[in-house]
């Protein structure tokens, strides 16, 4: 029985976490849990699930939630409660679906408690993936892939030699607006960008999808979690979402993982590996209704989020991390209705360019260049 900790327990990541651990109640524990304000979303997880510990984003929150909590339940508020509970004596696994950078502090303290880690939170790695990874490697933990690209490639290379690797072909639905040009792209809104065609997923990632910079950030994370240089990440479109990324080895075979589009089957692996554990809450992937699968080049020119989050990587230092805030705050901005969606791309180009790269930023310059990134973008709109 695994002693599990998710955090973003409300959010897409986290739910479809809550059924797995359903699904498989000899496997594993919901030991505690972590979400920001949906309190609606909560309370049917805590009474179905039982945690020992339910944590919140702030004290106001931790009101509106005390008075539905019956039980044995402990509650707490605020990022420090986040960075103990992963920590814990009692905890196995920590589950790693929070949204954003918020994300950095409870991963590195799990990877220095040893904790084994499911890891979904991308941004967190774009942000600082030198020190997560640093201190991964220096704690001897693995971070088992969530993102479905990631876990693909995670089981292309089992049992592999990693020297063998020739490069990693992640591929990329192409998001809302795959089939517009760019001049198709002015005015359109975020009822359209939402409009995912393969994925149901949180809102940020969806808009992420919609310009790409998901793709972008992937590729970061790739080159954290693979320690694969940004020469050997290829990103290809993939329309139909069968194929969630490849690898190809010196010989030129080329490995595939190929599965449903379900979320919940790349979370059920990193929660059981090295193990496989039955799956059936949807049908399993029927190649014959798709009959033909598509591959297609991603522009650069048509996709620019992808292109500066390669440069962004390939430059390292502190860049990934003004990429990934400009990004997170702009994407809140469109969210909000308070700039256009070409106005995303233009936001993080305007942080890229004014920013001067510090080479091997430690924590605290990293936590600094985030918020003054974020308060400029704000600034500006
Ligand atoms: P959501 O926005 O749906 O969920 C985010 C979760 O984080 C929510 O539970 C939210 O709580 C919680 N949260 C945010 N801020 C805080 C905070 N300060 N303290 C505590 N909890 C907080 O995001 P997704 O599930 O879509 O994505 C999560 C991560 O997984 C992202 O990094 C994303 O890129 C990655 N991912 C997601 C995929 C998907 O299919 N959704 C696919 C692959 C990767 P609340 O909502 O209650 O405020
Ligand atoms: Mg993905």
């Amino acid at each position: 029985m695994k002693n599990i900790v998710l955090l973003g327990a409300t959010g897409s990541i986290g739910v479809q976490t809550t059924d797995i651990i359903k699904a498989h109640p000899n496997e594993f524990n919901l030991y505690a849990m972590a979400f920001g304000s949906q309190v609606e979303v909560a309370k049917p997880i805590i009474e179905e699930l039982k945690p020992s510990v339910v944590i919140v984003k702030n004290n106001e929150v931790k009101q509106a939630l005390l008075p539905h909590i019956t039980g044995d339940v402990t509650v707490y508020s605020g990022l420090d409660a986040l960075n103990e509970i992963v920590k814990d004596p009692s905890v196995d696994l920590v589950v790693n679906a929070l949204l954003g950078s918020v994300g950095l502090e409870p991963t590195l303290e799990a990877i220095r408690a040893r904790k084994q880690i499911a890891f979904a939170n991308k941004e967190t790695l774009v942000t600082a993936g030198h020190l997560v990874m640093e201190e991964a490697k220096r704690y001897g933990v693995d971070l088992l892939p969530v993102d479905s690209e990631h876990a693909a490639i995670h089981q292309c290379l089992r049992g592999e030699n990693r020297q063998d690797m020739k490069q990693m072909i992640i591929t990329a639905s192409g998001g809302s607006f795959r089939d517009r040009s760019r001049d198709e792209l002015i005015g359109v809104t975020k009822e359209d960008a939402l409009k995912h065609p393969n994925w149901s997923m949180g809102a940020k990632i969806t808009i992420d999808s919609a310009s790409m910079m998901n793709k972008g950030l992937e590729v970061i994370e790739a080159h954290c979690l693979f320690d694969v240089s940004y020469d050997d990440i290829d990103v290809i479109m993939h329309r139909e979402s069968v194929i969630h990324s490849m690898v190809e080895f010196a010989d030129q075979s080329v490995m595939a993982q190929l599965g449903t589009p379900d979320m919940r089957i790349p979370i059920q692996y990193a929660l059981t590996y090295p193990d496989r554990l039955p799956y059936n809450m949807s049908s399993g992937l029927d190649l014959k209704s798709f009959g033909t699968l598509h591959f297609e080049e991603l522009s650069f020119d048509r996709f620019p989020c992808l292109k500066m989050a390669y440069e962004a990587g390939r430059e390292g230092g502190s860049l990934p991390t003004v990429l990934n805030a400009a990004n997170e705050e702009a994407v809140q901005l469109f969210l909000n209705d308070k700039i256009d969606f070409l106005g995303i791309e233009q936001a993080i180009s305007d942080q890229l360019e004014q920013h001067d790269t510090i080479q091997s930023p430690g924590l605290d310059t990293i936590l600094q260049i985030d918020q003054e990134t974020r308060e400029r973008v704000r600034q500006r709109y």
